[in-house]
This record gives C-alpha cells, sequence and structure tokens, in this order.
C-alpha cells in the first residue's frame, strides 16, 4: 500500500473509531481528537516518549482486548486461546530474531512488571529452584510450613546493586521507595563526581564488598553508552546475575547502533525493556533471557503476573515486526547523530550538560547556570509549546522533586523527521527560553524553586518557531480527521 493510500485508509479507520466511542461518551472523543492535535502541535522532547505507528495503534483496539490468557503459549489455564497463541509467539519471535535472544517473553504488562519478573525469575533461579532440590519437592505447596519460613527468610536476604537514581538509574534499580528496594537490601553505585561518567572500577570495589546476589545495569537518564562486557566480567566476579534494563535504548540496541560490547543481550543472563520508548512499539514491557533462566521467566504468571494484554503482545509483535526492518536502522542511527547535534548545539552557546554531552538518544541539561531549578525550567518550557521533563543531576542539591536538571530525549522529533538543522534550531530555542526566564518567588517573598517569570514575548517567538518546523515536519502525514 502506498504512503498515501495508508494515509486515507487510516484517517477513514480514526474517523469511524471516533465516531463509535462519540456514541457513547463523546467527551472521551473529543480528548482523544484534543490530544492528536496537542501532540501535533508541541515539540516533544521526552526521553521516554516516542510516535508509535498507526499499525501499532490500531492493532490495540481490537477484540484481544477482551480474552484472558493465563500461562504460556499452548499451555494455558484458559479456553480458547488459539489466537493469543499466534500473536504472543509472534511477538516472542521477533524479540528472539531482533535481539539475537534465546528466549523472549512478551506478557509484562510495563517496564516495571518486566523488571518484577526478571527480580522474580532470578530469585526463583538461585535461591528457590536450589532450595526445592534440598527440601526434596518439586514446588513450594509441598513444602511444610516450618521449610517455608525458611525459604521465605532466605528470598528475603538477598542483596541487589544498582544504579541511583540522581546517577541516571531507574527507581525499579533499589530506590528505596520502591519494591525493588524494600524487597532486596541494596546499595547504589554513582557516577564520577568530576566527569559525570560511570566508574567501573568503583562499581567493581561496591561489587566486591556488598557481594550482591542481582547487579541491575541500565538506566533511564544517564547519556551515556555502558560497557555492558565489563558489567558482566564484574557480575562474574563476585557471583552475580547481571540484569540489564534496556527500557531507554532498545531502539538503539534493534537498530544496531549498540553494537559489540554495547549491546547488553549476549552479556545479560537477562535483559529487560520496555517497548514505547525508543522502540516505538505499544505501551509493555518485554524480558530476554539465556535459556538457564528460559523457564523460570516463563512462569512471569502466576509469579507476578495475571492474565496477559494480548491486543498489546499483538501491538509488540507488529512493532517488532516494524524494528527489523533496514529502516528502523537508519531510525535509530538518526537518533543518536540528532542527540549528538542537540547537545553540540547547547555547548556552543554555553549550556552546561551533564557528562558535557551524549552518545545515546538523552541529553541532560543542567540548568543551575540558568539560575534556575529544573522545575521552573521545565514549566517555562512548556509555556513555549517545547515539551520536556525535569531530572534530578548527580546529587541534586534540590533535591528529585524541583531538581536541577532537564532531560532531553531525540527518539519523538526524529520519528516526525526532524535532522540536523532542526535539533540546532531545537538548542536555540530552548537556551533562548531559559535565558529570558527567571525565579520567581513565594507569596511571601522569599526566593521559590517553583515559580518563575518569563520573558515577554519569549513563548510566542518560540511557538512560531517550532511550529515552522513541525508543520515541515507532520505527525502522522495525510492523518486528516473530519
Ligand atoms: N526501566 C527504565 C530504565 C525506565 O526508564 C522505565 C520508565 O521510565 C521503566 C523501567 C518503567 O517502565 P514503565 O513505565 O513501562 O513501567
Amino acid at each position: 500500500m502506498s504512503a498515501e493510500s495508508l494515509a486515507k485508509t487510516t484517517s477513514t479507520a480514526y474517523d469511524a473509531i471516533l465516531e463509535v466511542i462519540a456514541s457513547v461518551e463523546p467527551r472521551v472523543a473529543d480528548a482523544t481528537r484534543k490530544e492528536l492535535a496537542d501532540q501535533r502541535s508541541s515539540l516533544k522532547l521526552i526521553a521516554s516518549e516516542n510516535y508509535a505507528s498507526p499499525a501499532v495503534l490500531l492493532t490495540m483496539g481490537t477484540w484481544f482486548s477482551d480474552k484472558y490468557a493465563e500461562g504460556t503459549v499452548g499451555h494455558r489455564f484458559y479456553a480458547a486461546c488459539q489466537n493469543v497463541d499466534i500473536v504472543e509467539a509472534l511477538a516472542a519471535e521477533h524479540a528472539r530474531e531482533l535481539f539475537g535472544a534465546p528466549y523472549a517473553y512478551a506478557q509484562p504488562h510495563s517496564g516495571i512488571d518486566a523488571n518484577l519478573v526478571a527480580f522474580w525469575s532470578i530469585l526463583a533461579h538461585r535461591v528457590e529452584t536450589p532450595a526445592l532440590a534440598k527440601y526434596g519437592v518439586k514446588n513450594v505447596n509441598e513444602l511444610s510450613e516450618t521449610d517455608w519460613e525458611q525459604l521465605r527468610h532466605e528470598f528475603g536476604n538477598q542483596r541487589l546493586l544498582g544504579m541511583a537514581l540522581d546517577a541516571g538509574g531507574h527507581l525499579t534499580h533499589g530506590f528505596r521507595p520502591n519494591i525493588s528496594g524494600k524487597m532486596f537490601h541494596q546499595q547504589q553505585y554513582g557516577t564520577d563526581p568530576e566527569t559525570g561518567l560511570l566508574d567501573y572500577d568503583v562499581v567493581r570495589a561496591k561489587a566486591k564488598e556488598f557481594k550482591p546476589a542481582v547487579l541491575v545495569a541500565g538506566y533511564s537518564a544517564y547519556p551515556r553508552r555502558v560497557n555492558f562486557a565489563k558489567m558482566r566480567e564484574i557480575a562474574d566476579e563476585v557471583g552475580a546475575t547481571l540484569m540489564v534494563d534496556m527500557a531507554h535504548f532498545a531502539g538503539l540496541v534493534a537498530g544496531k547502533v549498540f553494537v559489540g560490547e554495547e549491546n547488553p543481550v549476549p552479556f545479560a543472563h537477562i535483559t529487560t525493556t520496555t517497548t514505547h520508548k525508543s522502540l516505538r512499539g505499544p505501551r509493555g514491557g518485554l524480558v530476554l533471557a539465556q535459556e538457564e533462566f528460559a523457564a523460570d521467566v516463563d512462569r512471569g504468571c502466576p509469579m507476578v503476573l495475571g492474565g496477559p494484554l494480548s491486543h498489546v503482545m499483538a501491538a509488540k509483535a507488529v512493532a517488532l515486526a516494524e524494528a527489523r526492518q533496514p529502516s528502523f536502522q537508519t531510525y535509530a542511527q538518526n537518533i543518536a547523530d540528532n542527540a549528538k547535534t542537540l547537545a553540540e548545539g547547547f555547548l556552543t552557546r554555553g549550556a552546561n550538560l551533564v557528562t558535557g554531552g551524549t552518545d545515546n538518544h538523552i541529553v541532560l541539561l543542567d540548568v543551575a547556570s540558568f539560575g534556575l531549578t529544573g522545575r521552573q525550567a521545565e514549566s517555562a518550557l512548556l509555556d513555549a509549546g517545547v515539551v520536556t521533563n525535569r531530572n534530578s543531576v548527580p546529587n541534586d542539591p534540590n533535591g528529585a522533586w524541583y531538581t536541577t536538571g532537564v532531560r532531553l530525549g531525540t527518539p519523538a522529533l526524529t520519528t516526525r523527521g526532524f535532522g540536523a538543522t532542526e535539533f540546532d534550531k531545537v538548542a536555540e530555542m530552548i537556551v533562548d527560553v531559559l535565558a529570558n526566564t527567571s525565579a520567581g518567588t513565594n507569596k511571601a517573598g522569599a526566593p521559590s524553586k517553583a515559580t518563575y517569570k518569563l520573558g515577554e514575548g519569549v513563548a510566542d517567538r518560540v511557538k512560531s518557531q517550532s511550529a515552522e518546523m513541525l508543520d515541515k515536519y507532520p505527525l502522522y502525514p495525510g492523518l486528516e480527521l473530519s
């Protein structure tokens, strides 16, 4: 189908969908129309967001949503799962082929779910299976209450070492308020205070001292690549299981930008990801594993999951099929090239970046030199139609709520077609907004970390500059709602 007739068919489909929704609750149909308009007219720089294709989006709106399918392909606890089996097997097959993984599990509903499956699979592998052998039973249900009590104690005494949140790690990597920080004894590794870069010798020293069962690598806000061969070496030295959370950069792995030691899949025992960030699929999670962990991950349901979202697994199959096309490799390379251009655009205009640049899809702007908190910068940028999110910088003096950083990512605007010229302009516009924003005061006249004053005319100037670029690279070109 040509791009033009595909856009026409998509327009007809969405018109029909919105009409059907409006016949029940018109306010939902209106909000849905408005969301498209808002996404079309703003500069989306949120590093964890993207624009999935109409094929992916439409796949989610089907009757697969109505189906229960607890279990695994061909081994369900519900009847009539023959079609769910097809889409789940396809999603897993595409994932295995795309990432070169021996095993893939497509059921997790989200990145957090994928990590929970991974943690409990690792515990099952390291703690439960040997214990069952020791007690001479096949299943935890067969354990006596005394033996179960002992096993529970062993589960609860495992250690996890992950990247600190303010160094760019994710809250599921051992952050105390998250379940990962409660179910494990946790310690965190940070980044070098001078360079902002990961120091493998420090990670190794911490690992040797702490002796974690699980070493977690991966990040949400670290603007650099990681050497996963080194992380595996460290894990092996201390007898840990290496789990890599590639939620953010899975698209760069899929698109063969991260290869060799920068590709986690061959090095990690278990790799988890979301499917909706740089991978550009539906909202969801995925677990990849080496063969020795396959049987443990396969027990994601009933371990921590219930019925899978069959409609989303179908959409994962479509998105992963898209990511196997050669054009996805061009897209992934463009994501990384555009991030470099964006970073250089900031540096040449005197702005500060955590680690001094980027070599992935993330640019972490330190806004202290503008006299602002991340919260003030994020709000001022939003007034000018630039959608970003505030983010901690290492050892952030403003804490996790106000922060001192703004995280920017290139996957979404790269999908629209933005290239070097546009990303350099984006840097110019962001510096324009921040240089013309001043920190405000609270009601008592004291300095505030939240209020701000944006110079007159700046928002309009930046909005009209971005409108020009957004018009040139429309979101879902040819999609017109009546
Ligand atoms: N892991 C990482 C590294 C992430 O950045 C995120 C989300 O931001 C997640 C996991 C959680 O994904 P989800 O929001 O789908 O649960």
